[in-house]
């Protein structure tokens, strides 16, 4: 059963666990989807109900970050543990290379896939790079076609929330991939574009407090951190 978290239902699971079954979806026939929510998209989710849907439909729903385990304790229904979407991504990828599996990058501005391409297959040996493609497009059916085309047994699909969960939900079937994961700006920190936060930060929950340091630009989003914690706050009362 998920864990329901201002809407959202998160599945609770460690690390190793949310691993071992993303592996167990990409063996499944058919195709399956994967969401990182962290509270910034669960607060979208609040707004958009056609976002909501497509995240809460995914087959596995990983909470990306210290926020969405906080509330989740705060309503008296704790989860595991954080699940950052690109340490999923991370172990998620040392199994493909080990099977020989192949992924498919789709996100991100022109040239980064490619880049976070070349640098995964030098890090995953074993794993294979189908193909790649920037997150600017104008028609989507070409985009999911290419993935077909491909073969790529997973596709990452980086384009931003709640962009890359929509469209999962609506061209995940046409990309004939057995898994899509949805990565925000997974695809920058793998091309060496962009920076994680030292460890000692993400040990302290404070990730998201890094970021806002270093791009100062997000601060309008960040504000989505304490607003969630009130809404979290709220609910606990009316409960
Ligand atoms: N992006 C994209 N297409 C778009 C909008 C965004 O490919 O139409 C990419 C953007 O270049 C970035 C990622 O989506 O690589 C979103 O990154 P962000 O840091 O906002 O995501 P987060 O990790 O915070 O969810």
């Amino acid at each position: 059963m998920r864990i329901n978290v201002l809407g959202v239902g998160f599945d609770n699971l460690t690390m190793e666990e949310a691993v071992c079954r993303g592996m167990e979806l990409l063996r499944s026939p058919g195709t399956h989807y994967v969401v990182t929510p962290n509270p910034e998209i669960v607060e979208a989710c609040r707004e958009d109900p056609a976002a909501r849907r497509a995240v809460n439909a995914a087959d596995l729903v990983l909470p990306d970050g210290v926020g969405v385990v906080k509330g989740a304790k705060m309503l008296g229904t704790p989860l595991k543990e954080k699940i950052p979407g690109i340490e999923f991504a991370a172990g998620l990828m040392e199994r493909m290379a080990a099977e020989g599996l192949s992924l498919y990058l789709l996100g991100a501005k022109p040239g980064v896939a490619e880049a976070a391409g070349e640098r995964l297959a030098a890090k995953y040996p074993g794993l294979k790079i189908a193909g790649t493609h920037d997150g600017y497009f104008q028609e989507d059916g070409p985009v999911a076609e290419a993935v077909r085309q491909s073969g790529a047994d997973c596709a990452f699909v980086c384009l931003g929330a709640p962009k890359q969960e929509l469209w999962m939900a609506k061209y995940g079937e046409a990309t004939g991939a057995r898994l899509l994961c949805g990565l925000g700006g997974s695809l920058d920190i793998f091309a060496g574009a962009a920076e994680r936060a030292p460890k000692f930060w993400r040990d302290h929950g404070l990730e998201w407090f890094y970021r806002l340091c270093k791009n100062p630009w997000r601060a309008g989003r960040m504000m989505k951190l304490p607003l969630f914690l009130i809404h979290v706050q709220k609910e606990k009362s009316r409960k």
